[in-house]
């Protein structure tokens, strides 16, 4: 019994010894933990909210009235050292932002500095807002401009540059396909974001692309009414990759496959001949001329091959002295500077009825066809680079590009 006793009162020793020291570990840290966190903190508080009324003091005008002195003392003389400004992109009819920020010897903006813009010729002034930056607001036709600056005794100048506006609708008018299956097309496509649109959206319908870069002419461009000539399409692939990347003056529109039904089946038509049927109503041919009409063209061209021996049998571009005036200055003018031969009908639709051109030029708007000379399905260099070089003196004449 005795040892039992002994056991148990050692035990009961040992067990209030381990209680109270945990008790005083704990009590200990609880109070370090206070001490950080009470009596340090508040005064770091206090520091910062001492300088901050400080700073605030500097920018109070009504301080800096009462107590001159003082303000003069604390005010920072800003120096202006440096005009930051950079090139700046858009495209027509979306307004860009040109901006220049003044800055003093520490990076800071200085305000309410007078701004001298130039653009080409036109004279703007903007003082710099409360971050010292003076904003240029433009909306130019496309085009290419120098924007000079001058402010606090610091010149330069930046570019501006407008890109043509691209937009593509797909006129569903049942005349679909892949044009993309027919290799010569997929080979010679320019990588370009809007050819790849074009030639996608034939499986839907014809593609139609808008190029605006503002004020001037509006042409409108055809090719693969003839689905087996591929050389013209080839060429408006290579106008659409241009007027994509060049500023234009006016409008053009181009519809780069025609007959895409054909163009898929490597023929020049699949019953119908859309170049005989343009002055019916409801064919394709007919809603083209519509169209052209309905926009208020300046000028059409079309853009055919034709077979070594057949008609008519060479590189060409045929015109009509009537009924529209310009026809025929329009024909003489690419002829003398693409370098190819001329035709000159007296009067549109002599040959035939139901030509697009002709009857283009029925409703008063110039219409040209112009032909190169290769075996249909065949494309060479040299035969896109004419029919290219003829779609380019047609803008020419009309001074879009
Ligand atoms: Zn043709």
């Amino acid at each position: 019994m005795k040892r039992i006793y002994l056991v148990l009162l050692l035990t009961a020793v040992l067990l209030s010894i381990s209680a109270v020291s945990a008790t005083d570990d704990f009590a200990i840290s609880n109070d370090t933990l206070e001490i950080d966190n009470v009596d340090e903190m508040p005064l770091q508080n206090q520091a910062d909210l001492n300088q901050g009324e400080e700073l605030q003091s500097d920018d109070d005008p009504a301080l800096e009235t009462s107590t001159d002195t003082v303000a003069n003392d604390t005010k920072k003389v800003q120096v202006p050292s440096k005009a930051t400004t950079k090139n700046v992109k858009s495209t027509y009819g979306t307004p860009a932002k040109f901006t220049l920020k003044l800055t003093d010897q520490d990076g800071e903006g200085i305000s309410g500095k007078l701004v001298t813009f130039k653009v080409n010729d036109k004279v703007y002034k903007i003082k710099t807002d409360s971050k010292g930056i003076a904003t240029l607001k433009l909306n130019y036709k496309a085009g290419k401009y120098t924007i000079k600056y001058s402010v606090s005794g610091f010149t330069g100048k930046n570019t501006y540059t407008v890109n043509n506006k691209v937009t593509m609708t797909i006129l569903k008018w049942g005349n679909k396909g892949d044009v993309s299956k027919i290799n010569l097309i997929k080979k010679n496509m320019p990588k370009n974001k809007w050819v790849k649109e074009a030639v996608d959206a034939t499986k839907k319908g014809n593609p139609l692309l808008k190029f605006q870069g503002g004020k001037g002419k509006t042409v409108f461009i055809t090719a693969g009414v003839h689905g087996n000539e591929l050389s013209s399409q080839v060429a408006a692939m290579k106008l659409i990759n241009y007027l994509s990347k060049h500023p234009i003056k006016g409008t053009v529109y181009v519809i780069p496959f025609v007959n895409i039904n054909a163009i898929t089946h490597k023929v020049r038509h699949t019953g119908t001949d859309y170049n005989r049927v343009a002055h019916k109503s409801g064919t394709i041919s007919n809603k083209i001329v519509n169209l052209v009409s309905k926009y208020d063209c300046d000028a059409y061209g079309d853009f055919h091959t034709t077979q070594p021996g057949g008609i008519p049998g060479k590189d060409i571009v045929m015109g009509s002295a009537g009924p529209a005036k310009k026809c025929k200055s329009m024909t003489n003018y690419i002829a003398k500077h693409a370098k190819v031969h001329k035709k000159i009908y007296k009067y549109a639709g002599e040959q035939y009825p139901g030509a697009l051109a002709d009857n283009v030029n029925k409703k008063g708007i110039p219409g040209v066809i112009c032909e190169v000379m290769l075996p249909h399905n065949t494309v060479t260099a040299k035969t896109v680079k004419t029919s290219y070089s003829m779609m380019r003196y047609l803008l020419k004449f009309n001074s879009v590009i």
